[in-house]
């Protein structure tokens, strides 16, 4: 008799990932592929053809197949960048080639955008799905019907053979109101009529069935469900058990992320904050321009290794960094032109180590009492992720900074949070 199992697809910036979990949120299955670097034809253009990433989806997929021999997969579920977005045909063919979540194109697209968005808008600016969609649909030949996606929506499309459908979180920044559950006016008015933006259902939705051709070709069961997904953060944060009011998620990566669990959604976009739904409740979350790309620019991560095995996490140096790659900050302080603040410098290496370490978790404390400024509630313990959040003297000079619990989290990939979901929804389901 096969186990039930259930899979996480993550589309990541580098690459492709899968996880299969059983019925027990255990992991029993993984596989990756790498992306190619998209292609730059012009200053700021960062493109690439989504043919590639479904070529990686079904390698991963049909490598994952091999291991899940003794589990039959009742559903898969798909999360990707929100930011990566194509217009296809109405049979799901790509029209071109996808814009990038690191595409900085659509800046004349961004400024239509931001005459008829109301101003706490998530949808606003150049990077957000919204311009790059309409930037895409200024390229097509007037009158011809096309759809537009999401990267996750495509992928998800093409593995059950529907197109045209997405999820909350992917269709936040196309504009897509996650109170109403509706396209609010602004945003239909500003692509021309023929572009069709998705339905959008909640992350977890059964949408279809795996295509029968497609399964035979991966050597995957036939009637495994396709569920709507969500974007890569949120999954990354499902992975890092975020699930009730007051769970926290840091991301120590290069750039510092903080999320917190709430009952209601806040939106203050002067600093960058939006609230993803999902299940009964929201992730809020703020992004600081600090974090591990500082370390980056003065330590190799073996010397970042190195020092911190010689520093006294208890004794704080007294220090008062705001570290910073460059100038500027958007959250939790919102000045374009605050200067990094990396002075006095001391002789010792692990003493200035130390200084940045509290500095950033000064800045982590900062993020949270701003959100809970905002209407946010205070975090009860806080999940790390990323390439800081194995480093156990600056873990211990964050939970002093911070008073909770501050851990790492055991699951930190997004495709083990998709699968998360799809297990969650499916046994919600039944
Ligand atoms: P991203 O995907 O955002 O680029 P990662 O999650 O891979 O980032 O984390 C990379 C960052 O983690 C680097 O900028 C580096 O400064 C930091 N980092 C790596 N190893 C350590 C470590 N042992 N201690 C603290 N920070 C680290």
């Amino acid at each position: 008799q096969a186990e039930a199992s259930f899979i996480g697809l993550d589309l990541g910036t580098s690459g492709c990932r899968a996880i299969a979990i059983d019925a027990g949120g255990q992991e029993i299955a993984r596989a990756r592929v790498g992306l190619p670097a998209p292609e730059r034809p012009a200053p700021g253009h960062i493109e690439q053809d989504p043919e590639l990433w479904w070529a990686a989806a079904q390698q991963v997929l049909g490598a994952l197949a091999q291991d899940l021999r003794h589990h039959a997969p009742n559903a898969i579920c798909v999360d990707a960048t929100s930011a990566s977005v194509l217009l296809t045909d109405p049979s799901g063919q790509a029209l071109g080639r996808a814009l990038m979540y690191s595409d900085q194109s659509a800046t004349d697209a961004a400024r239509r955008v931001a005459e008829v968005a109301p101003l706490d808008s998530p949808a606003r600016g150049p990077s957000a799905g919204l311009a790059k969609l309409i930037a895409l649909a200024d390229r097509l030949k007037p009158g011809a019907p096309a759809l537009a996606l999401h990267q996750a929506d495509w992928i998800s499309g093409r593995l059950c053979g529907r197109f045209g459908w997405s999820d909350w979180n992917n269709a936040l920044k196309t504009g897509f109101d996650p109170i109403q559950l509706g396209w609010p006016d602004w945003v239909l008015g500003l692509l021309p009529r023929e572009i069709q933006l998705p339905r959008v259902q909640a992350p977890g939705t059964a949408v279809g069935f795996l295509d029968p051709a497609v399964a035979a070709r991966l050597g995957l069961p036939n009637r495994i469900l396709v569920l709507a997904g969500t974007t890569d953060s949120t999954a990354a944060a499902i992975a890092a058990g975020a699930a009730r009011p007051g769970d926290a998620v840091t991301s120590l990566g290069s750039t510092l992320v903080i999320k917190v669990v709430a009952d209601r959604p806040i939106t203050a976009s002067r600093y960058g904050v939006y609230s993803h739904r999902f299940a009964d409740g929201w992730i809020l979350g703020g992004a600081s321009n600090s974090g591990g790309a500082v370390l980056r620019q003065y330590f190799t991560e073996a010397e970042i290794r190195a020092l911190s095995r010689l520093m006294d996490p208890s004794t704080e140096t007294g220090l008062d960094y705001y570290p910073l790659p460059a100038a500027g900050e958007r959250f939790p302080r919102h000045d374009p032109s605050l200067q990094p603040l990396l002075e006095p410098r001391p002789q010792s290496p692990e003493e200035f180590l130390q200084g940045l370490f509290e500095g950033i978790a000064a800045i982590e404390a900062e993020g949270y009492a701003k959100l809970a400024e905002l209407g946010a509630p205070m975090p009860t313990r806080i999940a790390t992720l990323g390439g800081g959040s194995a480093n156990a003297a600056w873990t211990r000079i964050r939970s002093q900074r911070l008073g909770v619990p501050v851990i790492t989290a055991p699951d930190q990939e997004a495709a083990y949070g998709a699968a998360k979901l799809a297990l969650k929804a499916t046994t919600d389901l039944a």
